[in-house]
C-alpha cells in the first residue's frame, strides 16, 4: 500500500529530533507499516492483545507511583516510577499528550528489566504501535510476555 501524506507526517514524527531526541524508530529500516504489522504477529502468538498488554503496563505504573519516587516491590517485581518535567505528544497526529512519566520494572529474580513511558502505553493500546528495533524506548512484546505475564 502506498502511504499516504498524513502517513508520512507521522514519519517524519518519528525521525529524531522531531517531537523526541531519539526517535521512535531506532535504526528499523522497516516502514511504519510493516513494524506494527510484525508486533501485532508477535503479540498474536503469545497469546496476548495490545490491550490486554497497555492494562498490564498501566496498572502495574499506577502501583509503581505509590512509592512516591522510590521502587517498590510487587509480585517478585521490583517497580520504580520517576516523573520528569513536560508532556510528550503522540507522533500519530491525534492530538493525545502524556507526562513524561517512566516506569521500569525489573525481575528481583533474574534482573531482567523492561522499560516504558506513559506514552508507550497509549501507543500500544491505540496504536499498535512498541517502537522500532534499537529504538532506546522500543517495549519488545516477548520481554514483556516473559517479564509481565508469567
Ligand atoms: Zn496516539
Amino acid at each position: 500500500m502506498k502511504p499516504t501524506p498524513a502517513d508520512k507526517r507521522i514519519e517524519d514524527n518519528m525521525q529524531p529530533g522531531s517531537i523526541s531526541a531519539e526517535g521512535f524508530l531506532g535504526q528499523d529500516t522497516r516502514s511504519l507499516a510493516d513494524i506494527i504489522r510484525a508486533d501485532q504477529m508477535a503479540v498474536s502468538k503469545l497469546g496476548l492483545s495490545h490491550q490486554q498488554i497497555a492494562d498490564r503496563l498501566r496498572e502495574l505504573t499506577d502501583l509503581g507511583k505509590k512509592g512516591l519516587g522510590s521502587p517498590i516491590e510487587h509480585e517478585g517485581l521490583l517497580i520504580a516510577v520517576d516523573d520528569y518535567r513536560g508532556m510528550i505528544p503522540c507522533p500519530f497526529q491525534d492530538r493525545i499528550s502524556h507526562d513524561k512519566r517512566l516506569t521500569t520494572c525489573t525481575s528481583q529474580k533474574d534482573g531482567l528489566s523492561i522499560r516504558w513511558s506513559d506514552l508507550n502505553v497509549h501507543m500500544i493500546e491505540a496504536h499498535g504501535f512498541y517502537e522500532g528495533l534499537g529504538s532506546p524506548f522500543r517495549v519488545d512484546p516477548q520481554t514483556i510476555a516473559e517479564l509481565l505475564f508469567t
